[in-house]
């Protein structure tokens, strides 16, 4: 007797469809494995037949054949558990035929027939979704996640008797509804950020500049990045299911709605490893950097990370995207973020401070910056020093707390409308990060006196051609978040107070 159940196969952030095919022949008892299979799925073979003992169903007494097709797809992982169960169930009788008709499964079974939570659902959704599925079984977990895809049918059932009996009709269906997502943002806490602080994270979310903060160890570092993502323009309806996606495959999907209502943050510990940080692995999975996709990536101690690591960063940070290449495999992870770095202005820390003397002498300083620079740090527009807090400055956050007012250009729909602005300037509808010396050219807007000024400061500063460009793309957000049409004197001016490790370099160089 032969069986079929359709599921799916996850490759990167995509889901295949894979047919999984049963079939009982005479011979000695045994589930025999085919179609690529890994390790996982071999050992579904004893998690199968529990399950299906323990449920009260006859476990199978020939040999069984179980092929998951197409072949040379890799197979991974132990969401095959189910599909396997229920075809096994039609191909020995206990099951009519007819009752999978239609059905897409997936999902992991306990020895005790329950259904437990697997990764990918989501891709694993849409593909159903996209070949007229009737219905998407899954675990009772994984069912909010599936049902972000609009018109699609998901069922689910706490374990495997239960789903028989559904399927059998003799137990009403559990379906699950989309309950509609709430696109409202969670409620955030007022910006405590006041000064040029809360100017570089106005300027940050308005013109998509990745951020550098220098400052010794407790000048609240953390506290600024944390602050970001509820100042990036709203999420879009794609994008929040991108992010969800993104989530599911990397099996950190807790709340399914969340990506709808808040930017993600991700901060690795500076000890990661290349594929913990980009993503990897045999049957790759996305890393930090493509969790944080649509959000804020934070590498704090930047200083710390391997530098092999950081110069990884360079292509997706250029692209958006992370391009990996296994030998039978081309995939990509989104990866359209916002990265702020943050470093102490010098190995002890204290260079700069009035109260704490600093240890370190030029030339260690001097290593210390050079070992920075490149260009991951070339990419960072926005370099913002920072001092410790004075014991008055905190007084003077919890009265503003107190009060709930802030800096008018910290309003989230003043940030929208500056990105607004810029993207309507372009043709390519680019955010000012993005400009290349040509855009800036083109529709830059800078008053004569603006580049006059601009000038002077890279011959002082000894700028390099890439620092002045970004420069002028910061100078052009400062003219956006103002809502003035040309660029200034004045927002260049504002402009080169973010480029405080170019200062920092050539004080330890000379
Ligand atoms: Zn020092």
């Amino acid at each position: 007797m032969l069986a079929r159940c359709r599921s799916a196969a996850l490759q990167g952030l995509e889901a295949r469809p894979v047919i999984v095919e049963v079939d009982l022949a005479p011979g000695l008892p045994g589930i025999q494995l085919v179609g690529l299979p890994d390790k996982a799925i071999q050992e579904s073979r004893e998690r199968v037949r529990s399950a299906l003992r323990n449920s009260g169903f006859r476990g199978p007494l020939v040999r069984v054949v179980v092929n998951l097709a197409p072949a040379d797809l890799r197979k991974e992982g132990p969401a095959f558990d189910l599909p396997i169960a229920l075809a096994l169930l039609v191909a020995s009788g206990q099951l009519d035929r007819p009752r999978l008709n239609g059905i897409w499964c997936a999902g992991e079974l306990g020895l005790d027939g329950s259904l437990r939570t697997c990764r990918g659902v989501l891709a694993m959704a849409e593909q159903a979704f996209r070949h007229g599925a009737e219905a998407l079984v899954v675990p009772p977990d994984n069912a909010d996640e599936a049902a972000l895809i609009d018109g699609l049918t998901v069922r689910t059932a706490p374990n495997l008797k239960q789903l028989f009996e559904q399927l059998n009709g003799t137990r009403p269906c559990l379906r699950i509804c989309r309950s509609r997502p709430s696109s409202v943002p969670l409620p955030t806490e007022p910006i405590d950020a006041s000064g040029q602080a809360g100017r570089a994270l106005a300027l940050a979310a308005a013109g998509g500049h990745h951020l550098l903060l220098v400052g010794p160890p407790g000048c609240g570092k953390s506290r600024l990045a944390h602050q970001l993502p509820q100042l990036l323009p709203p999420l879009g309806p794609e994008e929040a299911l991108t992010i969800a996606r993104i989530r599911s495959v990397a099996g950190e999907q807790q709340d399914p709605l969340e990506p709808l209502r808040k930017r993600p943050f991700r901060a690795p510990h500076h000890s990661c490893s290349a594929a913990a940080l980009l993503g990897g692995g045999h049957n790759p999975r996305p890393g930090e950097l493509s969790l944080a996709h649509g959000g804020v990536l934070f590498l704090d101690e930047l200083a710390e990370f391997q530098r092999a690591v950081l110069d990884q960063l360079r292509q997706p940070l250029e692209e958006g995207v992370y391009r990996l290449s296994r030998a039978r495999l081309k995939t990509s992870f989104p990866a359209e973020i916002t990265l702020v770095a943050a470093t102490n202005p010098c190995p002890c820390g204290w260079h700069g401070d009035r109260a704490h003397g600093c240890r370190c002498s030029r030339s260690q300083r001097q290593r210390y910056w050079q070992k920075l620079s490149g260009p991951l740090l070339d990419r960072l527009d926005l370099q913002l020093r920072l001092e410790r807090r004075s014991a008055t400055a905190i007084r003077g956050c919890l009265n503003r707390k107190a009060t709930a007012t802030q800096d008018a250009w910290l309003e989230p729909r003043n940030i929208t409308a500056a990105r607004q602005r810029m993207t309507e300037r372009n043709p390519e509808g680019v955010c000012n990060r993005d400009l290349t010396a040509n855009g800036l050219g083109n529709h830059g807007r800078f008053e004569a006196s603006a580049l006059q000024l601009w000038e002077r400061l890279v011959a002082r500063r000894r700028l390099s051609t890439r620092s002045g460009i970004r420069l002028l793309r910061v100078a052009r957000t400062v003219a956006d978040l103002n809502d003035t049409d040309h660029v200034s004197v004045d927002a260049v001016a504002e402009a080169s107070g973010f480029r405080c490790a170019d200062l920092l370099q050539l004080e330890s160089t000379t």
